[in-house]
């Protein structure tokens, strides 16, 4: 059962404290260097597509208006000299003169305002076309042509015309000038009816280079108008020039700009969203695929032209925490030198003194109980090491109190193995050896020793007629006769049933007879009651005194000799040999 249990122990112990440590460190290191990478990345797309949109929003208001403005500008003079009274009565009274005079000085006043410095006027009744341009080339000859319903270069007039809105923007080359223009057309009415149109027009290249012409690094910017149709492109060729006289269908429209056909479905659900926006100056946004490329794209409504500025900018561009791709890694490293650090006093406080605590059990274990019990660790450690070190000291001085206690009983033990219980004195193997220390003192020191056997006279009949009670006192009131006889040094014993022998050493061997002759008298007068009756009796003792050392055979040979003398010669005598 318990051999079972020691088994089962190291089983249980299974990995190491530390190695589960390392591992649980590693764990915590990956799942928190996953979830700082994920959350990382989560963050800098989030942080890239906030700072986008809002990049996006701010930089279409900027476009919008860097371009919206020129136009606004022409827009609002080419509206006041629609209004003019004197190019009113120009259209209604185009043959008198002075009118015409008149008409023209208004006009040309305006030409000094207008950005291009020209200006056109087309009147719906006679067909005749005004124009002078920049160097004034044509002071005195403004009307420069009439105007046909059948020539294809001046539909746009008759499209103007017919369309009833206050004013129109719109891209054309003037096939008479040989120009491409942004030209501003306003109606001439008086009342509900329609004059002419009247206006002015800004070259594109100019105009171009001063709105979409400025591209930033990974920024395109297109105009395109309420169909679609692009207006404003730094590439021209993807212009959609005379859109208003042109049908849906022959129109360039963002089509050709986007690869993906849900792009532009998007893109105009976006358009349709800010014509219904109340919102002034709202700005949208969403991702498109320019040219391969993703692309952030910002769309806003322009309601004085009737256009929609698109910005377009690069994803990469975009990227402000591009270049940050060091944050997590300083992330991970930040978060492995803490747990660097708390390995070191983990290490420090717990794992090293429970390692240390464990080496001192294992000592134990194999029996050094001498081992030193560390008093190390912090807080519960300590505690621990502290309890664990008194535990040992008490283990230590119950062994050692265990040990002293046993020691004194195996001598006890020892003891009476050599003692004769029925008298107390030494047994027969107490006697052999005391005699053989005798025998390696006398060798180391020198000396004699003399030897006397003693055997109760006719003691069957003792027994047999007192009792064997009777006979055991008798044994033991001759003991006490020794015990009291005997010097400190000397040795007295029973060496068999009611035989004794006596160990004498430093002894002459007169003083030998006399202690033989003295135990002999003081037997011969003992007394014994056996409460009835009183006995006595007597002892035949043989006295051996070598004048060198012999064996302890060679003198028990030679005692018992004796005492076979003081047998045969009648007993109750002391004999010598
Ligand atoms: P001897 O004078 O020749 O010695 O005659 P003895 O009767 O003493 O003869 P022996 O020495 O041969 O006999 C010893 C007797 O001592 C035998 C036995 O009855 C007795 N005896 C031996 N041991 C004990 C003992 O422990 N107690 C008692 N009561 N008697 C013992
Ligand atoms: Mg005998
Ligand atoms: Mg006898």
């Amino acid at each position: 059962m318990s051999a079972s249990k020691d088994e089962a122990a190291p089983q249980r112990q299974g990995m190491r404290l530390n190695t589960r440590f390392l591992l649980l460190r590693i764990a915590i290191f990956l799942v928190f260097a996953v979830l700082c990478a994920i959350v990382f990345d989560a963050m800098v797309d989030t942080i890239n597509e906030q700072w986008g949109k809002q990049f996006a929003q701010r930089q279409v208001l900027f476009d919008k208006y860097r371009t919206l403005s020129p136009l606004i500008r022409e827009i609002k003079l080419a509206r006041q000299m629609a209004a003019e009274p004197a190019l009113k009565a120009l259209a209604m009274r185009e043959n008198d003169i002075a009118t015409r005079q008149r008409a023209i000085a208004v006009m040309e006043r305006y030409r000094i305002d207008f950005r291009d410095h020209s200006y056109f006027a087309a009147f719906a009744k006679s067909g005749r076309y005004y124009f002078n341009d920049v160097n004034g080339r044509y002071t005195g000859k403004q009307y420069r042509y009439t105007l046909s319903p059948n020539s294809k270069n001046d539909e746009w007039f008759y499209a103007t015309l017919k369309d009833d809105k206050e004013y129109q923007v719109n891209l054309d080359p003037d096939a008479h000038l040989g120009v491409v223009k942004v030209w501003i057309n306003v109606l001439l009415k008086n009342g509900d009816e329609v004059l002419g149109v009247i206006g002015t027009g800004i070259d594109l290249t100019d105009f171009l280079k001063e709105s979409v012409g400025l591209e930033q690094e990974g920024m395109h910017n297109f105009f395109v108008d309420e169909n679609m149709a692009v207006q404003l492109s730094v590439d021209t060729s993807l212009i959609d020039y005379a859109s208003l006289t042109k049908d849906s269908s022959e129109r360039i429209k963002i089509d050709v700009l986007f690869d993906h056909p849900t792009d532009v479905a998007r893109i105009r659900e976006l358009a349709d969203k800010l014509q219904g926006s109340t919102k002034q100056s709202e700005v949208l946004t969403t991702w498109v695929n320019y040219r391969g490329e993703k692309h952030l794209l910002g769309i806003a409504y322009l309601p004085e032209v009737g256009w929609y500025d698109l910005t377009l900018m690069d994803e990469r561009n975009l990227a402000v925490l591009h270049g940050f791709i060091w944050l997590p890694v300083v992330f991970g490293l930040l978060f492995l030198v803490a747990l660097l650090i708390l390995n070191y006093f983990l290490q420090r406080w717990v794992l090293k003194p429970i390692s240390e605590l464990q080496h001192a059990t294992e000592e134990i274990q194999h029996g050094n109980l001498a081992v030193d019990t560390p008093l190390v660790g912090e807080g519960e450690i300590a505690a621990l090491a502290a309890s664990f070190h008194h535990m040992v000291e008490v283990v230590r001085k119950t062994n050692h109190d265990l040990e002293i206690r046993v020691r004194e009983r195996t001598e006890d033990l020892h003891r009476l193995t050599e003692i004769d219980p029925l008298t107390g004195l030494l047994n027969r193997r107490g006697m052999t050896d005391r005699f053989e220390k005798e025998v390696a003192r006398q060798a180391r020191q020198g000396g004699t020793m003399g030897l006397l056997l003693l055997d109760l006279d006719h003691f069957k009949h003792v027994n047999d007629t007192y009792g064997h009670a009777a006979g055991d006192i008798a044994l033991c009131a001759v003991a006490k006769i020794l015990n009291s006889m005997r010097r400190v040094y000397d040795h007295a014993g029973r060496w068999g049933g009611e035989e004794f022998l006596v160990l004498l050493p430093e002894c002459s061997k007169e003083d030998l007879l006399n202690i033989a002759e003295r135990i002999r008298a003081a037997v011969s007068i003992l007394r014994i009651e056996t409460g009835t009756q009183t006995f006595s009796f007597t002892v035949s003792i043989g006295a051996h005194h070598p004048s060198t050392p012999q064996t302890l055979d060679a003198m028990l040979q030679q005692v018992d000799k004796a005492l076979y003398a003081a047998k045969s010669a009648g007993r109750n005598r002391v004999e010598s040999s």
